[in-house]
């Protein structure tokens, strides 16, 4: 096992997350399972850091006087040493030059301090770790990319200024006078950490206020009108449903059958099984932990409804008030929401969401206040994302198995059931054996939780991705042995796909140094996180949406072609995930700028080569 390298209480220097900067830090403690040191910066904030970013303060200040003669930029300036975190401390004389020096360096501007920073604790001569692409710098050591970094920043003014607007910051013109930016009382250069409180969300999506008032309507009448359609004997487009009476679509029976299987999942939830992991860093530098036990909740549900099965429930009971079921979930998602952002505006800033933290009501509710609402350890976002929604969805396929066989008289399911209730029970399956994956996924990291993930959630992925499932119910579909093996085949292309890329990043992005990914290569970023160039990410910039999309295809082909309304969940899903991959290629261009710009470069094609 490698023993630590830095004692409890030594001072070293420690990276700022998400950024190139070092400050002097204390050591705390040290978790030997995680391999990651706690650190007190000299602001009070304390972080966990991995040993790669952090460094003894003699070396630091080693390194300061080689680069004063090893390199030509350095060489040529003082000015630079005097702003190294290691520069005299108040008190200590200063020869006449430095006190020039001194002057002359409060006419500079901060970026030329910051930058003076970057230069002077960054440099380290480890050019041989780097690798070059199309005459850029791309590595596969981790550890290369602060010397990267630093390249970049030597560059010319243009370059200068993407930086600092990367880091957002700020000339000394924009700061008050009387700010101190460099004070001779400090060791180090006290520049204020960015990213640490989430900014006001300024760039609004899905259409802003009235694109989200509207989606709150429109979603449940998109279900609404599914589930209606799919019960007509002609489901055709055109053939519009009668709308059905009030009073048929509320049982209190059906409702109350909601809140036990929602609250016997969070039971299922709070058992002590199943390990518990770290998710990603949040804005604060804080991790929050969630239990991986998504996989034993879905033996314990199988094994429930195998019980009532066995004392003759009838399942079908489902199917029979599938409309009911809907509107019940509806209700309970549109509570839930409610309650989330009334204690959302009691949240501290630095828990809301960078995505719905815009101000305007409407917006917040819909897309999420608080980033990861949690009652003590019960993590509401984390434990909607997979359990009652996607369980019940499997559950609702069974049931309308059930029901296909008791209403068409069958002793064995149609091909075309057995083929969407398999595809999709592997794909539920999936998601919850590899249930940390989540964790790294757009909705955990950026989406608050609010109406979009909630009705998501709990209503339109168990009522709306069943529908082959519910229309093979009432249409039923025959197909040959060859049609199944070939969409057989296609599921699983798909579903290769979707697992490999999903595991290669996810693994990727868990342990960059994991030997199994040496062979892969990545583009480094200002944030210290690689972007994959080689592998799945280096085909399409979304592989796993790509493998993702032919698994929905797979999906409708069972139920032939004399509708359209069974590939409503493949043209749906295209685009979501063509919407979705626009809203990820802004967050990442402006989580890494000129790297991911790179990347696009060498990656031109989002999710369908030679198409898109
Ligand atoms: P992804 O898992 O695709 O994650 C996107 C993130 O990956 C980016 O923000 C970036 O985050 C990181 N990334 C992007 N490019 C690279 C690269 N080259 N190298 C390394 N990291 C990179 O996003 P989603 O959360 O949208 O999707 C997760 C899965 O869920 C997908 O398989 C998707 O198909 C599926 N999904 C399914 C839905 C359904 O309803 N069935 C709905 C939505 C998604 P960072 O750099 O910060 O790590």
């Amino acid at each position: 096992m490698p023993s630590r390298k830095f004692a409890d209480g030594e001072v070293v220097m420690g990276r700022w997350p998400g950024s190139v900067l070092y400050y002097e830090v204390q050591v705390t403690s040290y978790d030997d399972v995680a391999h990651l040191y706690t650190v007190k910066y000299k602001d009070g904030t304390e972080l966990a850091l991995k040993e790669s970013d952090i460094r003894s303060q003699s070396s630091f200040k080693h390194r300061k006087s080689q680069s004063s003669s090893s390199s030509p930029s350095r060489r040529s300036s003082s000015r630079s040493r005097s702003r190294s975190p290691g520069r005299p401390a108040k008190g200590r004389r200063r020869s006449a030059s430095q006190s020039r020096e001194h002057k002359d360096d409060k006419k500079k501007t901060i970026q030329e301090t910051n930058l003076a920073l970057l230069v002077l604790v960054l440099f380290k001569p480890s050019e041989n770790n780097t690798k070059r692409y199309n005459g850029e710098p791309e590595s596969t050591e981790k550890n290369a990319t602060s010397c990267i970094i630093l390249e970049q920043k030597l560059k010319p003014d243009l370059e200068i200024k993407r930086v600092l607007e990367q880091y957002s910051l700020r000339s000394r013109k924009d700061e008050k006078k009387k700010e101190e930016i460099y004070s001779e009382k400090k060791t180090f250069v006290a520049v204020k950490p960015v990213e640490k409180v989430p900014t006001k969300t300024k760039e609004l999506e899905f259409g802003g206020r009235i694109g989200t008032f509207m989606l709150i309507f429109l979603l449940p009448a998109t279900v609404f009108y599914l589930l209606l359609m799919c019960k007509q004997d002609d489901p055709s487009l055109l053939n519009l449903p009668p709308l059905p009476a009030l009073e048929s679509l509320w049982d209190g029976r059906v409702f109350g059958v909601c809140l036990l299987w929602f609250f016997l999942q969070a039971v299922f939830y709070l058992l002590p099984v199943g390990k518990v992991v770290e998710g990603l860093p949040l804005s604060s530098g804080r991790k929050l932990q969630y239990r991986i036990n998504g996989f034993y909740a879905f033996i314990l549900t199988a094994a429930a409804i195998g019980v009532l099965l066995y004392f003759q429930f009838e399942l079908h009971y489902l199917y029979d008030h599938f409309m009911q079921f809907a509107v019940s979930a509806a209700v309970f998602s549109m509570a839930l929401s409610i309650y989330l952002y009334v204690r959302s505006l009691k949240a501290p800033e630095e828990e809301l969401a960078p995505g719905g933290n815009s101000g305007y009501f409407i917006y917040d509710f819909f897309t999420g206040h608080e980033l990861n609402p949690r009652i003590g350890n019960f993590d509401l976002k984390y434990f909607c994302e997979l359990r009652p929604g996607l369980m019940g969805w499997v559950v609702i396929n069974l049931a309308m198995l059930l029901a296909e066989m008791k209403i068409h008289n069958l002793s064995v399911p149609s091909l075309s059931m057995i083929l969407v209730n398999s595809f999709q029970l592997l794909y539920v399956v999936d998601a919850l054996w590899n249930e940390e994956a989540v964790l790294t996924t757009m909705d955990i990291t950026h989406d608050g939780f609010g109406f979009m993930l909630a009705f998501g959630d709990l209503v339109w992925v168990p009522f709306v991705y069943s529908l082959q499932a519910f229309y093979l119910v009432g249409h039923p579909t025959t197909i040959t042995w060859p049609v199944a093996a070939a969409i057989t085949v296609l599921n699983c292309i798909g579903y290769y796909i979707f697992r490999s890329a999903n595991s290669q990043k996810n693994n990727f992005r868990r342990n960059p140094a994991d030997p199994k990914l040496a062979n892969l290569k990545f583009i480094p970023t200002a944030t210290g996180k690689g972007l994959l160039v080689t592998g799945w990410w280096g085909f399409v910039r979304h592989p796993n949406y790509l493998g993702d999309i032919i698994m929905a295809l797979a999906w409708s082909l069972p139920c032939g072609f004399n509708h359209i309304l069974p590939y409503f969940y493949v043209i749906y899903f295209i685009c979501l995930l063509v919407h979705r991959e626009a809203r990820d290629e802004h967050h990442c261009k402006q989580k890494y700028g000129l790297a991911w710009e790179r990347y696009c470069q060498r990656v031109p094609y989002r999710i369908f080569p030679y198409i898109y």
